[in-house]
């Protein structure tokens, strides 16, 4: 039972030209929002992304660093915080950055939401887990976080980020909303961001060797974009805080990954191992039950149909530059 609509809402949303907020921009017109707002830097995101809504009069970008202070004039019913670097290239490189957008920006993107009385919805991510003692991972684990390893910097600036939208929640009463989301893939993804899919189907594409991190025997739960974005929408227009996981519970080892990609791409590409990187997590599976139960969601995608569509958009864009 949904009691809260979108019909008519005005909407910020951070991150909004990255991979997953354009698609989110794109299901809340859909949804019927009244202005979709969204904010970003373009430290890791890309206008591109937008360029379909370059006449959508309900929709607008704000060139800004949401570590700063924003000012929205008018009502606003939602912010939706997607606001961060999220391939591990990116925060690695950018860790102070990912620190402050975790730290800083969802500071201020509560205050934002307090002052408006808006609904704020948080994209946290199954790295609050770290390298998982449990697996699958349900939403009462606590995780398992190196503070000070390389990978810190992402982890903990969104163990952070939960931690102080729950202050928020508990003591300004935001209506908060909490995603604790898996790996996400699908059209729009970076081909140089580092993340195994773009990287295998680049490689894949190219005809050069696919470079497995280690013997590959480690696990991921892939969801495709479209059944992520249903969870989130699920998530803010619902009653559950959370946090709660929205994920794929289909696991594969990232060498099984590389050999899907290379029968979909149709390559003679070989596939080699390379060094693991530093406190890579080997076992990566949600326990999804809690969104099964409380949205009625299940990321349904099969996998080949997900990498065929990835491939397909790659192509497209292949042909059009
Ligand atoms: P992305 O890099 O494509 O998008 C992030 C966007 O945030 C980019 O457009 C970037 O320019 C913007 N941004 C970063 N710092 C900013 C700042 N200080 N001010 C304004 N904008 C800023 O990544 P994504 O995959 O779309 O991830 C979106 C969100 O979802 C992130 O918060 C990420 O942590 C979370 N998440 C993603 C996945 C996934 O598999 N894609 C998994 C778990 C969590």
């Amino acid at each position: 039972m949904q009691s809260w609509s979108l019909q008519g809402a005005r909407v910020v949303v951070t991150g909004g030209a990255g991979f997953l907020g354009s698609h989110l921009c794109d299901a809340l017109l859909a949804a019927g929002a009244a202005e979709v707002i969204a904010v970003d830097n373009l430290v890791t995101g890309n206008l591109d992304n937008l360029a379909h809504l370059d006449d959508e009069p309900r929709f607008r970008v704000l060139r800004h660093d949401v570590t700063l202070h924003l000012e929205v004039d008018g009502p606003v019913d939602a912010v939706l915080h997607l606001a961060s670097p999220a391939s591990p290239v990116d925060y690695l490189h950018l860790p102070i950055q990912t620190l402050k957008v975790g730290g800083l920006g969802t500071h201020n993107m509560l205050g934002l939401a307090r002052a408006k009385a808006a609904r704020f919805l948080l994209a946290s991510t199954s790295e609050v887990y770290g390298d998982p003692q449990v697996h699958p991972q349900a939403e009462d684990y606590w995780g398992n976080v190196n503070p000070i390893g390389p990978r810190g910097v992402y982890d903990e600036a969104k163990r952070f980020a939960e931690a102080i939208a729950f202050a928020y929640h508990r003591t300004h009463a935001v209506d908060v909303r909490i995603a604790r989301i898996f790996n996400t893939y699908g059209p729009r993804m970076r081909m140089e961001d580092g993340r195994a899919v773009p990287t295998f189907i680049r490689q894949a594409m190219a005809g050069e060797p696919i470079t497995l991190h280690g013997d590959g025997s480690q696990t991921r739960s892939l969801c495709f974009v479209d059944d992520l974005i249903d969870g989130l929408m699920r998530l803010l227009c619902g009653e559950h805080t959370g946090p709660i996981n929205l994920g794929s519970e289909a696991e594969l080892t990232v060498a099984a990954l590389a050999h899907h990609i290379v029968e979909v791409v149709d390559s003679d590409s070989e596939v080699v191992s390379i060094e693991r990187p530093v406190d890579d997590p080997q076992l990566r599976r949600p326990d999804a039950s809690l969104a099964r139960r409380e949205l009625d969601w299940r990321a349904s995608t099969d996998l080949r149909d997900g990498l065929e569509r990835t491939v397909a958009w790659y192509r497209e864009r292949d042909t059009a530059q």
